[in-house]
């Protein structure tokens, strides 16, 4: 066997339907008495009720790709309320914001993630100040707990859950060529792509299937744990250029740019597009995800996700700023057909 380096996170996972009921058990576990809950109006009431008391403000302004000025503005709700936790419950948004408090004041966070973006499980934080998005990765960055209440996830429509979980597909895509790719991340991805290939037709069908909603939030966490444990390549990048420069939806654009990395990608992984396929029950792992989008009604266009024609030279250019790795190496003409094909809502080449 190929030597490897695996280390493993030490988030604290609770899993299951109702589990939110467990947030006042789980505060007293963390020693905590006062919480900034971080959640929309959707969540909102749910939580405190669950928090048993123990809420002592709400911020209602995540967003997406952590503004720095709304941490700050977050950061003063917390100080002013001398809250010694943060409490998550949203969207890949909301749980963003919670890491990006603790980076500044390293107080303990529960995450309650209601999408299947991941970051929960992650220690990395990318924020955006001035039009440019910055990554970065830390211990203290690392929610302590998380929570996964399958309930929560009912409500997230059809269209977002397919995009969502697609999103979460890509963090075990590229782990499963990353670099620094072991046993065990691999036996996760593949088991996180299977789990959502098979939960996303189910939702479309019928968002109420708590069955199919169940089998999706298992598949995100799995794929969460790849995207923290091994590094990502082109697909991430490609994506936080995006996102940063265009500020296009996260879980869209992922789910409109990774069939085309993928087919890229492919021809330097043969390993990882194999297992890709297997776990998708299709023969060719690029054009079987770009076909299950497709099926599901998921927008494969970056120009119907707001994204300018003149912006494809600019992230060709930004995409080679800092040097990063891909299996297969690539150059500014590269991308530049890539997601031109991608812009244009081609399929991949
Ligand atoms: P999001 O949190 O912005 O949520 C998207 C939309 O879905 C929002 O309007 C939200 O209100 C709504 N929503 C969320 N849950 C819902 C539910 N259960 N029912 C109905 N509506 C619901 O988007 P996202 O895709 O979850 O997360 C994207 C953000 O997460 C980006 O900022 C991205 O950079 C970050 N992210 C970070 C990491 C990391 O490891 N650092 C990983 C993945 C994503």
């Amino acid at each position: 066997m190929t030597p490897f380096v695996y280390t493993g996170l030490p988030t604290r996972v609770v899993f299951g339907s109702g589990t939110m009921a467990q947030l006042g058990a789980e505060l007293d576990r963390l020693g905590c008495r006062r919480a900034l809950l971080l959640a929309g109006r959707r969540h909102r009431a749910a939580a405190e009720a669950a928090a048993d008391g123990r809420v002592g403000g709400v911020f209602e302004d995540a967003a997406m790709h952590t503004p720095v000025e709304v941490t700050e503005r977050a950061l003063s709700m917390l100080r002013a309320i001398g809250a010694d936790c943060t409490i998550a419950v949203g969207g890949g948004s909301a749980v963003g914001l919670g890491k990006a408090i603790a980076l500044r004041t390293d107080l303990p966070q529960i995450a309650v993630p209601t999408t299947y973006a991941g970051s929960e499980m992650t220690p990395i934080l990318g924020q955006t100040e001035n039009g440019r998005k910055t990554t970065q990765r830390g211990a203290k960055i690392l929610p302590e707990t998380v929570i996964y209440d399958v309930d929560l996830t009912l409500s997230l429509p059809p269209a977002l859950s397919v995009t969502s979980g697609i999103n979460a597909m890509a963090h075990a895509v590229e782990a499963l060529y990353a670099q620094a790719r072991n046993p065990v991340t691999s036996l996760m991805a593949e088991e996180g792509i299977r789990a959502l290939g098979r939960a996303l037709p189910r939702i479309v069908a019928d968002p109420a299937d708590v069955g199919a909603r169940s089998d999706a939030l298992y598949g995100a966490w799995l794929c969460g744990i790849c995207l923290g444990a091994v590094g990502m390549a082109l697909h991430h990048k490609l994506c936080h250029v995006l996102g940063g420069s265009f500020g296009l939806p996260h879980a869209e654009t992922h789910s409109a740019i990774l069939p085309h990395v993928l087919a890229y990608n492919a021809p330097a992984a043969p390993d990882a597009a194999a297992r890709i396929a297997a776990a998708l029950g299709k023969t060719d792992a690029a054009h079987g995800l770009y076909d299950l989008a497709v099926g599901l009604g998921a927008p494969c266009a970056l120009k119907d996700l707001g994204m300018p024609e003149s912006g494809i030279d600019e992230v060709a250019l930004l995409s080679m700023k800092e040097s990063y790795w891909n299996p297969r190496p690539f150059d500014e003409e590269a991308i530049r057909k890539l997601v031109g094909r991608v812009w244009a809502g081609l399929p991949p080449d």
